[in-house]
Order: C-alpha cells, then sequence, then structure tokens
C-alpha cells in the first residue's frame, strides 16, 4: 500500500459541564498543559460558533483569553494543540475544523487519507495542502447523514474505513461532546471529572485534567466512544481488537512525566527505564551520569541511582533563546531543530574530564545528538557514552509521530533493517562521534514500562506493521513533504 506521511499527531480536549458553566477557561488551561503534544498551533470550537484558531503556543494568545472566554463562552467545547510535519503551519490545518454541524479535532495519523479523500467526492489531494483531518471529517458526516445522526454506527463504517491511528473529539451543534479512541489504542485519551462545576472532561492525556483541578476517572478504552451531554456520559464501544498497540515512544518521550497512562505513571516509568537500562548496560568506570534535556531526565536518574553514580545536570536548555523552551523533535523544520539543540548550554565543572553517561530517549536522524556530543567535547568531557532509552528507530510511524522518511533514519542507514542493536550502535556511535552507544530493546523496555509487550507498539524499531494492518511502501522525503 502507498501512504502518505500525513501527521496530525497533537493534544485534545473535549468538554462538557452538566451544571451549564463556561468551560472554556477549561479548555485554554488544558490545552496549555498538552502544550508538550504541539507546539504549532491551538484552538477552541463551541457549538453553533466557527472555530477559534491560531498560529503558536497557546501562551502567545494571552492576551485574547479574556476576549475568547467572553465571545466563546458554553457549557461544551472542544479544543486541540497541533503538531504536524505537513507542508507549511498555516492557519487553515489549525483545528478544530467544521464540516457542516460537526466540529472536529483529531490526534493522530489516517495513513490511507488519499484513499478515503476519493470517498468524499473525489477532491484532489496532496499531502502538502490537505488534512487528513477534514478528510474523515467530511466522511463521518456522509455517515451520520446516512444514519440518522448514529454516531456509534458512523464510526463503526469510518473505522473500517480508515487506516492509522486516531483520538478524536467531536462536538455538534446541538452542544453535544464526543470522544473516540481507535480500537488498538496507539495514543493515549483519557477520561475526567471535575466535581465543583459537574463538569465531565476528556483529554489526550490526565495531565491536562490536573490543570484544571478535575480527577482521572479511566483511560477512555480502545474503540470506545464516549458522548458527554445533559443525560451525562454514555458509552458504546465501536469495535473490539486485540491485542491493543499503545505507544511506547509516549512512554519515553512524547507524554508529559506526571500522567498517567493505561494506569502506569510516565515520570515512574521512565525513572525504571534507566533502572532497567543500567541492569542491561552497566557503565562501571563512569565519572558521572547526565540527562540530554529534558525527558530522559527520569531515565538517567533513575540509571545513575541503580549504579550508585553521580547524577548531575550538566546541560542545561537555553530557555531564553528564541525557540529554547520547545521540544525539538516536535518542531516541522530541520533549522529550528538545530536551533534548538544549539541553545543546549554546558557545564564545565561537572564534565571537564570525566567519562560522561548521557542519556537521551532516542536518536531519530542523529543531528541533535551529533551537536550535543560536540557540546559535550567542547566541555572538556574525556569519554563520552550514550545510553538511549528507545530502541533503535528504523521504520517511519504511521500511527501519529513524526519521524522522517526511512531513508534519513541514522539506524536505518547502518543496514538497520537486518543488523543488530549493538552493531547499529557501533556504526551510530561513529556518526555521531560519542565512544558508545547502547540501545533499549523492546523486551527490555516493555517489562520497564510495566505492560506486556504484545500491547504496545513498537514498529518503529521491528518494522511489523499487523498491528496498523498495512505493508507500506516508504515514500522519500520529497514525495512525501515536497521539500
Ligand atoms: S510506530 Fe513507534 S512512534 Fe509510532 S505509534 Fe508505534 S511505537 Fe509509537
Amino acid at each position: 500500500m502507498v501512504i502518505f506521511m500525513v501527521h496530525e499527531n497533537c493534544g485534545v480536549v473535549g468538554i462538557f459541564s452538566l451544571d451549564g458553566r463556561n468551560v472554556v477557561p477549561f479548555v485554554i488551561d488544558s490545552l496549555r498543559a498538552l502544550q508538550h503534544r504541539g507546539q504549532e498551533a491551538w484552538g477552541v470550537a463551541v457549538p453553533g460558533k466557527k472555530p477559534y484558531r491560531q498560529l503558536g503556543l497557546v501562551s502567545s494568545s494571552a492576551s485574547e483569553f479574556q476576549k475568547i472566554v467572553k465571545v466563546y463562552k458554553s457549557s461544551a467545547a472542544i479544543g486541540h494543540v497541533r503538531y504536524s510535519t505537513l507542508g507549511k503551519s498555516t492557519l487553515d490545518n489549525a483545528q478544530p475544523l467544521k464540516v457542516k454541524d460537526l466540529c472536529v479535532a483529531h490526534n493522530g495519523t489516517i495513513a490511507n487519507v488519499e484513499q478515503l479523500s476519493g470517498m468524499v467526492g473525489g477532491c484532489t489531494f496532496t499531502p502538502q495542502t490537505m488534512s487528513d483531518t477534514l478528510v474523515a471529517a467530511q466522511r463521518l458526516v456522509m455517515h451520520l447523514e446516512e444514519r440518522g445522526d448514529n454516531m456509534t454506527s458512523a464510526m463503526q463504517i469510518l473505522k473500517s474505513e480508515m487506516v492509522g491511528s486516531f483520538c478524536f473529539t467531536f462536538l455538534t451543534d446541538a452542544g453535544a461532546v464526543y470522544a473516540a479512541r481507535d480500537p488498538r489504542g496507539f495514543r493515549p485519551l483519557v477520561l475526567g471529572y471535575h466535581k465543583e462545576t459537574n463538569t465531565y472532561m476528556v483529554a489526550s492525556e490526565s495531565c491536562a485534567l490536573s490543570a484544571v483541578g478535575a480527577q482521572l476517572v479511566r483511560d477512555v478504552e480502545p474503540g470506545e466512544l464516549v458522548k458527554m451531554s445533559e443525560r451525562g456520559i454514555e458509552s458504546q464501544q465501536f469495535a473490539n481488537e486485540k491485542p491493543h498497540a499503545h505507544c511506547a515512544f509516549e512512554y519515553t518521550y512524547f507524554a508529559h512525566p506526571s500522567s498517567i497512562m493505561e494506569g502506569i505513571n510516565v515520570y515512574a516509568a521512565r525513572k525504571r527505564i534507566g533502572q532497567f537500562l543500567a541492569k542491561k548496560f552497566p557503565i562501571a568506570d563512569a565519572d558521572v551520569v547526565v540527562p540530554v534535556p529534558d525527558s530522559a531526565r527520569p531515565a538517567a536518574l533513575g540509571y545513575a541511582q541503580q549504579l550508585g553514580l553521580a547524577f548531575e545536570e550538566g546541560l542545561l536548555k537555553d530557555r531564553y533563546s528564541k525557540k529554547g523552551s520547545m521540544r525539538s523533535f516536535i518542531e516541522p523544520y530541520q533549522n529550528s531543530r538545530v536551533e534548538i539543540n544549539k541553545g543546549i548550554i554546558p557545564i564545565r565543572e561537572v564534565i571537564e574530564g570525566k567519562h560522561v553517561v548521557i542519556v537521551d530517549d532516542s536518536i531519530v536522524r542523529g543531528t541533535s545528538s551529533a551537536e550535543i556530543i560536540k557540546t559535550l567535547r567542547r566541555a572538556g568531557a574525556r569519554k563520552i557514552s550514550l545510553v538511549v532509552t528507545y530502541p533503535p528507530i528504523r521504520y517511519p510511524c504511521y500511527a501519529g509521530i513524526d519521524f522522517p522518511s526511512q531513508e534519513e533514519l541514522v539506524a536505518y542507514q547502518q543496514d538497520g533493517a537486518e543488523t543488530s542493536s549493538s552493531i547499529i550502535g557501533e556504526r551510530v556511535a561513529n556518526v555521531i562521534g560519542a565512544d558508545y552507544v547502547a540501545y533499549n530493546d523492546t523486551s527490555n523496555l516493555a517489562q520497564a514500562i510495566g505492560m506486556p509487550e504484545q500491547e504496545l507498539c513498537f514498529t518503529c524499531s521491528t518494522g511489523d506493521y499487523t498491528s496498523l494492518g498495512i505493508r507500506p511502501q516508504f515514500k522519500t522525503r520529497i514525495e512525501m513533504k515536497g521539500e
């Protein structure tokens, strides 16, 4: 199957107050808490109005908040923060989107969007110009019209037509909020309750619930459709598929450390990952363990504690540079990613003359790692070992994380498809200038997360696309993005 790499991995929320309170302030605060899932654009939708959408961080619209809260006042709303690599970051691609009387926000990737677009009137699809979310929303609206607005039935059909991952929040002009999670549960989605205002909410992560003082009730189940309305919470399964395929990369990099997903706290999981790596790769002659900021910090701490080594903050982000506080991986353009990693400041007193073990969450292209190794060498490191919490990334993700084309993945470039992790580690060490690179493996990582390996997705490492039901033909970067 030829598939386009169209990414809409993001953060979504959906909120409904049974007491009729204005939930728009909750939307804004919860989206701020999900900012690590998308830095490019944000938006909010309420019934009967065109969605409000803005480029940039939620906080960059702070001067507008009072006006937004007043103009969009509603007891039902959905919201979105966007992270994408699709063409340019334009306002047209920001979400929520509106099709007829349905507003939609989406976290995930619809991999067969070209095929799906043929079902909504044959519009011309190019990955640079059209959103997979818009195509899915148009198709859903068609199904709703044919099925007397029965959302469960419409989702059953849509799900069978789509390949990929999704966590959707929907809002109807009649004021009902829906949330749907794909049958494999690739991306996280949780249900919460704010007691003081009798308000239900769904969000990509529980950190968004905490941000507004709501309690985590439970995960939205894979294949579940939740409806929030004056009748309270209603739930139906639109699909039942096993095994689940929760994204392992959420646990090592993407999710917020404070979040709880499938009953597992992300911070605790990351610390355990470090402990398990220390047992697998004990670098006994190391002088100091240093995290690559920020995601790998708990793993580095776990690694150091397990081996009784010193843990130090030897690399700091320059939070005052233009993009210093941003996450480099989810920046859409390579020059921005490099700019962020150039803004990492070493502390010479921690590094000079030492064998430094740095712990990082992943190596994708290798350019960021090479930049960090250079920084450590300039600061006088005697020897540099890099321990990576995620296994070698050798294959593109079609379930919502923006890895580049396969040809750009540094692990794949080292004959990665056939070679063992230890040999890839040796070769990648040469490429990035480290003395030693140790990659995690899927079994060790699953055990550290605390979930059966078969319930986690590791496709980007193994190349096994069974859970998506596809055998993709990989495209080049130019084919994917037109650049
Ligand atoms: S392919 Fe990798 S990044 Fe994508 S969902 Fe699976 S584990 Fe996550």
